[in-house]
Parts: structure tokens; sequence; C-alpha cells
């Protein structure tokens, strides 16, 4: 007999197995036994809802039925039938069981309701729990909107490098790449490192970002975008920093920097209305779920809306979108910086917004998505378009609530002087960027792109809290278990 998945089984519209024999395969959540009968609660992944499966210990053999434990993998036929309890529209009246995996009583998911920290330290396990189902199936859909968002667009998915030799966005913050045995390493006549001996003949990193080679993309197939791995060696042990996180990275030819905000307000509203229309189930529960924790919050630090609801309003509100000197007037004068209560005071023009000023502007000045622009050259990164101020350059942020920053992007330098001189400035090896300062040498254009962080997005759709939640094995400082 053919297996039938539970999404499918549990399916109303259809019921096309109702009153029929099934097969099903799953994991067992919970079992409950009564006198004479004993309902287990199945799960294969497919759908957050169990499939209650009756069990008549009249009919099975007792050392069969001991082996169905929590996190025990077993198959069952049966008729499925409308279900008389409450819970569940159908279930399945156990015919046949099969035991394909025993879970002895060391199963470390026994009951139910444990905390985060004990489930990320038994990560190759928690995707077996509801909350880590729902979040792990609402971040393939989230990808898999994303790339539907960009096809239907006429982007080119473009696969950039994850190795590269360019460290001009800060060597500081890079995992090296190298060949060497780390205990013999050569050393070159002045006994410093002779990279010309490993494996690229040269010092190379995990990347940081897709952008660089992303724009060369976008000045030949017009619109690319990028969707891969980054790593940042930043030793920053936050709830919004991974050493290894995603990134999409459209870079299109063109565009200046309204029309980049208005894709990537956009793109955000297309991809949190797809996960609406498609994740519902696993939605309703993360909300519910939210909502417990908050439960003995004190009511200043309680959610405003629920989880669906904080989603929808971000649908039906249009971003605001105010530069950074205007940011800079609104927090320099706002309450909190007055009364001294911003760990980082807000004094002088062209300081860099801690994420404490941010989640000011967002969550409690304007409540909804912001989109800040302009920023101060100094703080920004070298291939940012320059305004004719001299003093800022045409970036932009996009920055949510409970998150921050979720998006920076720019309007890109494409003046080859302009851009060579601000390399100098800033002091990066204009050598290694020979191939990048090639765009502006050759048939430059006026183009435009941004960062999206994945795992940012992940936290605002799926109301976690911690980054470390929202990707399978996350690696963060002193943690690459799994
Ligand atoms: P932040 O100031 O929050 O550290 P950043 O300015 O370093 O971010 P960018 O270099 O602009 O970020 O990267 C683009 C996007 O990638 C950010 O908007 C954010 O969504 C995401 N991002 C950056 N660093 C991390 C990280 N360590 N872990 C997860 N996501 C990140
Ligand atoms: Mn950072």
């Amino acid at each position: 007999m053919k297996r039938t998945e539970i999404a499918d089984v549990l399916k109303k519209q259809t019921q096309t197995h109702l009153n029929q024999s099934v097969k099903v395969q799953g994991w067992v959540r919970t079992r409950r036994s009564s006198k004479n009968v004993a309902f287990v609660a199945l799960n294969d992944g497919s759908t957050i809802n169990h499939l209650q499966v009756v069990v008549d210990l009249g009919k099975f053999d007792e050392a069969l039925l001991k082996d169905v434990t929590t996190g025990a993998c077993i198959t069952v036929v049966g008729v499925l039938v409308e279900s008389s309890g409450q819970g569940q529209a159908v279930e399945v009246h156990a015919e046949e069981i099969i035991i394909t995996g025993t879970s002895p009583a060391d199963y470390p998911l026994q009951k139910k309701g444990h905390s985060l920290e004990f489930l990320r330290e038994n990560a190759h396990l928690r995707i077996r729990t509801n909350t880590f189902g729902a979040v792990f199936r609402i971040r393939h859909a989230l990808a898999f909107a994303i790339h539907r968002f960009f096809n239907d667009k006429g982007f080119f998915w473009l696969h950039t490098p994850i190795i590269t030799a360019s460290d001009c966005e800060g060597a500081g913050s890079m995992f090296n790449v190298t060949s060497f045995d780390l205990n013999d390493v050569p050393k070159d006549a002045q006994g410093e490192t002779d990279y010309s001996l490993d494996f690229f003949g040269k010092p190379t990193h995990l990347t940081v970002s897709g952008q660089l080679e992303g724009e060369l993309g976008a000045l030949a197939l017009g619109k690319i975008y990028t969707f891969g791995p980054t790593f940042r060696a930043e030793n920053s042990n936050t709830t919004r920093h991974l050493s290894e996180f995603w990134m999409i990275e459209p870079e299109m030819a063109f565009y200046d920097i309204i029309d980049n905000m208005n894709l990537a307000e956009e793109m955000l509203k297309y991809v949190i209305s797809y996960i609406l229309d498609n994740c519902k189930d696993d939605l309703v529960f993360l909300q519910e779920r939210r909502a417990k924790e908050q439960m003995n919050k004190p009511k200043n630090e309680k959610d405003v809306m629920g989880l669906i609801e904080r989603l929808e309003f971000v649908l039906q509100n249009p971003f605001e979108r105010i530069t950074y000197t205007e940011a800079y007037e609104i927090l320099k004068n706002a309450k909190p910086n007055k009364k001294k209560q911003f760990v980082f005071p807000v004094e002088e023009w062209g300081f860099d917004l801690q994420s404490e000023h941010e989640r000011f502007l967002v969550e409690k000045h304007f409540k909804k998505p912001i989109i800040i622009t302009d920023y101060p050259k100094s703080i920004k990164a070298f291939y940012m378009k320059q305004n004719e101020d001299g003093k800022t350059v045409r970036a932009m942020d996009v920055l949510f609530p409970q998150i921050g920053e979720i998006i920076g992007g720019s309007q890109r330098e494409e003046n080859h002087d302009k851009l060579l001189q601000r390399i100098k400035e800033m002091n990066i090896d204009e050598k290694s960027l020979w191939w990048y300062l090639d765009t502006r040498k050759f048939g430059t254009a006026p183009h435009s792109g941004y960062g999206l962080g994945f795992e940012r997005l992940m936290l605002f759709v799926t109301a976690m809290t911690n980054i470390r939640d929202v990707i399978p094995f996350p690696r963060a400082p002193l943690s690459a278990e799994f």
C-alpha cells in the first residue's frame, strides 16, 4: 500500500481518504492511554497538525504497543474515519502497526514545553517540535517566495562565490580560508606568512557579501539577485547576529535610489503576503506561542499586535521614508534622549544609529517600518553614490519593528574617478579591486541594490526573538555543533 502524507490525509476540502484504508508514517508526539484504547498523536512533518491514531489495545500485542512511545517512528495502516472526539475532524483506526524506529526513555524531547535554550543544545532533534517544524516550513516558504518574486520580475539568480580574495569590506570580520597546516605555516624572508604558497596563492576569506560580484552581473544581465550564505567573524553575541547567515542581494542597472526603495518595499510586502496566504496553520501556532511567551511580561513590554495582525499591518501601510538628517533631528529632540535614557546619547550629526535609536524610531515614533536614506558618507561603505552636498551618500536602510535593520542598500557610485577617490580616502587597497573598477571604466551605468538578511526577515514573520532559532543549525561565536 502506498503511503499518504498526513497533510494530505487531513485536507478537509477533498476528504478523498474518508472511510478508506490509509497508510501513514511518522513520529509519535504523544500517547495517551485509557483502559481499552490508546490515542497516538502522529506527525510526519508535512503539516503542524497531528493525525490521531486510535489503537484498540485488545487488537495488538502488548510487546509491540510498548514500543509506541514518544519519539518513535511508526507505520500505521488503518481506516480514516470522522472523529467523534474533540480537537480533530478525522482519525485513523489502526489495523496494523509497524515499529519503524523505537525511541527509548532517554529521548530528550519527552515532555512538551522545553525551553528554547534546551532545544538549541538539541538542535539535531528540535526540528521535531511543533515550534521548529513551523519555523522551518515557513523558512522554506519564505525562500520560495523570494525566488518567485524576483523570477516573476525578470531577475536572474546569480551565484556569487563563497570564497573571495577581496577584503575591502573589512578583513577583521572575515573568516580566513586556507589549506595551510596551521602548525607549520610557511614564512617569507621577512618572517610573514607566505600566502603565495597557499592554495589560492593569496589570502582568501569566506565572503561577507555577494554585492561586488552582483554588480558585475547587473551591468551585464540588467537585473540579478544573489541568495546564499554569507559569513561574519565579528564577535557579536546578540540575538540578531549569526556568524553564518543567508543574504538576498538584488542589484539592478538603471535603478536609482527611489526605484531601489520601491523594490525593497514591494518585495517585503510580496513575501509577507505569500506567507500569510500559504502558512496559515504554522502562523497561528507561532502566534499562540508568542502570546504565551508574553503572558507574564509587564504591559509596556507586550506586543501591541498579534503576529498575524502585525504582518497584515505591514502590508496595509506604506513604509515611512525619511532622511538620516530628519531621523537625527527626531532622535536629538526625543524624550529618551533628553532624559538621558539612551545608552548612546544623540549629540552630533554624523553619529551612527545604534539599535536603540532604530527601535525608538520604528516602534515608538513612527510605529511602522521606515526607510532611512542619505546617511553621512563617513559611516557608510565606499561604493555608495555621493550626494551633491559632499557630506552624504545615497544609502537606504529599511528598519522593522522588533528587528531593527533588515535591509541595507544604496545607489552605487557609478563615476570611476569619484569611486577611486573614495577608495583612496578610505585606505582601501585599490589594486585588489581592479575588476570592480573596470565596471566603471567600461560602459558604466547608474545602478542600485540592497542586502536583505534572510534570518532577520524570518524573525519578523515567525515572531521568534533569537536569530539562532530561525536557522536550522546556527553558527555563532563558540557554537558550531551539529
Ligand atoms: P548590523 O548593523 O545590524 O550589524 P550591518 O550594517 O552590518 O548590520 P549589512 O552589512 O548592511 O549589515 O548587511 C545587510 C543585511 O544583512 C543587514 O541589513 C541585516 O539584515 C543582515 N545582517 C548583517 N549582519 C548580520 C549577521 N551577523 N547576522 C544576520 N544577519 C545579518
Ligand atoms: Mn553588522
